[in-house]
């Protein structure tokens, strides 16, 4: 079984869409701790969602989708990078006791601030050039509308999303009108905007009905009277980025006496990767080498190869 992801068009219209079914994604997300199911919802759903909005990557990088919230889920973050590599984790508030008809708003919203964050982030960043970042109240009562009323603030995009995610499935939708453009209309005048026939289209399926039915299936079901041009799919899969090198940055910026401190303490510093559960460990010969090599690195290798 492998994660697929279906762009479309419809045919003569300014309206594009996505199917994405990333369920063994979403598998390898739980294979390291078991959620709560209200959780599991937002998670899963905000998984797709990350899939879906790769698509406007306008380079190579990454789409970081975060929520901070003020109940008893304290953060999810969600990642996908160009080449549709994913990964995803929450963290709850110590002794949390999460029912599993917990709403949203209950989980990450109680005060009104939580707060939902976007950052686009290129892979090989120019001189000066910085992730953009896009900070918002946690405006919806779902991870969709969320979402929906981000892209019309921030990115003037008619967006529409379904999400559906449960223990085992992770699956959305996405429609999208492209800037510029306004319907097209038929010779009658009468017809419906292309894009109001998408949405409505769309808005028949059920939550139950995309949790249990393949997005092929899903497809044909809501738009079989549709011309659609469907594209090439995409295989989005579970992997973490992490390294040995960026958790001894980490390191780096907690400071030199912060870690030697931590050292005193502990004899090494055992770190594990919230992502993918990769377990790193730092003894002090390691520790002090991160703060050794600050040297430029002119210092430390020779400018040139020396003639013979
Ligand atoms: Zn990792």
């Amino acid at each position: 079984m492998t994660d697929t992801l279906q762009k479309f068009m419809f045919e003569n219209t300014a309206v594009r869409g996505e199917l994405v079914d990333v369920s063994e994604t979403w598998k390898h997300v739980q294979a390291r701790r078991e959620y709560p199911a209200a959780v599991k919802t937002i998670l899963g759903e905000m998984l797709s969602a990350a899939a879906l909005l790769s698509a406007n990557l306008k380079f190579n990088g990454a789409i970081v989708m975060q929520i901070h919230g003020d109940g008893p889920l304290r953060l999810l973050v969600v990642e996908c990078d160009s080449d549709l590599n994913m990964r995803a984790t929450a963290k709850l508030a110590d002794s949390a006791v999460i029912a599993d008809d917990t709403t949203l708003t209950q989980l990450v919203n109680q005060n009104g601030s939580g707060r939902f964050v976007i950052t686009l982030d290129p892979k090989d960043k120019l001189p000066g050039q910085q992730a953009y970042q896009g900070i918002v109240p946690l405006d919806g009562e779902s991870v969709a509308t969320v979402i929906e009323n981000y892209m019309m603030r921030s990115e003037q995009l008619d967006t529409r999303l379904w999400l559906a995610a449960d223990g085992n499935v992770s699956r959305g939708l996405l429609l999208q009108k492209l800037p510029g453009e306004g319907g097209i209309k038929s010779a009658s005048g009468e017809e419906m905007e292309p894009w109001d026939r998408s949405v409505m289209l769309a808005s028949t399926l059920r939550t139950e009905e995309l949790l249990s039915t393949d997005i092929e299936t899903v497809m044909r079901r809501l738009f079989w009277e549709e011309d659609i041009r469907i594209f090439d799919p995409k295989h989005p899969h579970f992997l973490c980025s992490c390294t040995r090198e960026k958790v001894g940055s980490m390191l780096k910026m907690l400071g030199q006496a912060e870690v030697e401190t931590a050292l005193e303490e502990m004899g090494k510093l055992a770190i594990d990767c919230d992502f993918c559960g990769q377990h790193y460990e730092f003894d002090p010969v390691d520790c002090a080498q991160l703060f050794v090599s600050e040297a430029p690195v002119e210092t430390l290798i020779p400018a040139s190869p020396s003639k013979h």
